[in-house]
């Protein structure tokens, strides 16, 4: 498909999309339904920005709790351990399971962090009508979403780790309260992710002619 030249969007051809059922609506008039389904269509999702800052700043808040509670509760030899998602890690590679470390590492730290940071480069360029090319932004806003469910990853090593604890030295571990802010905190980026309205980013593109 050629894009060189202007980009018609949809809404300035006269169009909506129904958030429902995703027909495309011609928009004759405000408070329009859907052909199809009935539902209200509308042209961009309702206070989107506010509701993907608000999500956002709620998981920032939830990072902290996640970290600095701890996420494991180990026992070996017979005196219980809390453990840190840091702590964890560095348990991990004193264990020799680097690939275990690595993937805490990157489900627990770099993924959600990304994310929060994406979702922030989102919210401020669509709020400072950024010129920036919107595909990129587009591609950007996909891989948020996309790594949404796989920060979980972390707490199903958690329930892995209870499971095949049998392994030797460590005789129990059992999930830290770090674990459930850890889970509203991956919870929280996906509610953004899906506030977001990834239409907000093509719309900069209206106001240059
Ligand atoms: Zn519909």
């Amino acid at each position: 498909m050629n894009t060189d030249g202007p980009v018609k969007t949809a809404r300035q051809a006269g169009l909506g999309q129904c958030l429902k059922c995703h027909k495309l609506n011609v928009i004759t008039h405000k408070n329009q339904r859907c052909s199809c389904c009935q539902a209200k269509v509308s042209l961009r999702k309702y206070r989107s920005l506010e509701y993907t800052l608000a999500w956002t700043i709620a998981a920032i808040i939830a990072f902290f709790p996640a970290n600095l509670y701890p996420i494991m509760i180990f026992t070996s030899l017979g005196s219980p351990e809390a453990s840190t998602i840091l702590s964890g890690i560095e348990t991990f590679i004193q264990l020799g399971m680097y690939p275990v470390a690595l993937v805490v590492f990157i489900a627990s730290f770099i993924v959600p962090l990304g994310k929060m940071l994406g979702l922030i480069i989102l919210i401020i360029t669509v709020k400072s009508g950024s010129k920036v090319d919107p595909k990129h932004r587009t591609q950007l806003y996909h891989l948020v979403e996309f790594l949404g469910p796989w920060s979980m990853l972390d707490v199903f090593v958690v329930a892995l780790m209870a499971a095949v604890v049998n392994l030797g030295f460590i005789t129990s571990i059992e999930a830290g309260p770090g674990i459930s802010y850890f889970a509203l905190m991956v919870i929280f980026t996906m509610f953004a992710a899906e506030s977001f309205d990834p239409r907000l980013l093509w719309d900069n593109l209206d106001n240059d002619d």
